[in-house]
């Protein structure tokens, strides 16, 4: 059990992690706004985040962040799969994982539509990646647990890979349910469907629940359904599609330290 002191003497000590994404968003042109900012006026209003009583946390590129590029091992696994599943070269393979990942969500989607492709060896194999870029995150550690209310994860990948995952940063015991692509019938995010199901398994209070996660057209079925939201914004520019919606309501560039200064709000 980490102390109350403890975990404020560990602060927002994240440099390296806001360095690393200051200098990843020079490389695009999102700078628009400030690092915690109000978004433009929501046609909903989200909730007070003082009230909220639910957190929904994506994984991959949010909970760690993007810099890891751990999403590059996965990606390439996929490649290697579909090449050797479709009898394709690797640059066909490529170009077919990236069409289906823009038009089905998911790259796996696309494959389960159009190929019939049985998801688990898919989902195991492009999992089986090398965790080490991923480092023990002791202030996130802290952050979520000065953070009060219920945490739960909601990724397009599998429970497996959310345990591993939370097991190398050190916050597993923080979560109280993983909700994954098998919980959601393999429909990913942004399937409005998905999101509903979600609240509904996990008794989930909408207007009292804020999302957090990388990708901002997975925050629009959120906000629609009263969520407020959190935009963790990196330098891929296909996480920031859609940006400048209504549906984003609140920016960072770094979220243990936006995590932070929430809970002392307090
Ligand atoms: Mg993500």
């Amino acid at each position: 059990m980490i102390s109350y002191f403890t975990r404020n003497m560990i602060g927002p000590a994240t440099p390296e992690r806001g360095l690393q994404h200051r200098l990843a968003d020079s490389t695009n042109d999102i700078m628009a706004r400030p690092t915690t900012s109000p978004a433009p006026a929501a046609s909903r209003r989200p909730g007070s985040l003082k009230n909220a009583e639910a957190w929904v946390f994506d994984l991959d590129n949010t909970l760690y962040p993007a810099s890891s590029n751990l999403f590059a091992q996965i990606d390439e696994r996929m490649r290697s799969y579909i090449a050797d599943f479709l009898g394709l070269e690797l640059d066909e393979a490529e170009r077919l994982q990236k069409r289906y990942f823009r038009q089905y969500g998911t790259t796996l989607r696309g494959l389960m539509n159009r190929h019939g492709m049985d998801p688990r060896p898919f989902l195991d194999h492009v999992h089986a990646v090398d965790l080490s870029p991923v480092p023990p995150d002791p202030a996130l550690e802290a952050a979520l647990a000065r953070l009060r209310g219920r945490k739960l994860i909601f990724t397009n990948a599998t429970a497996d890979h959310a345990e591993n995952i939370m097991a190398r940063l050190g916050v597993g015991h923080h979560f109280e349910a993983i909700f994954d692509i098998v919980a959601a019938g393999y429909l990913p995010k942004p399937e409005p469907k998905v999101y509903r199901t979600l609240v509904k398994r996990h008794r989930l209070d909408p207007p009292k629940t804020v999302m957090i996660e990388d990708i901002s057209r997975n925050l629009e079925p959120a906000a629609a359904l009263g969520m407020t939201t959190v935009w963790v914004r990196s330098a891929n520019p296909w996480a920031a599609e859609g940006a400048e919606g209504d549906h984003i309501h609140h920016v960072t560039d770094d979220m243990v330290a936006w995590l932070e200064e929430t809970s002392r709000q307090d």
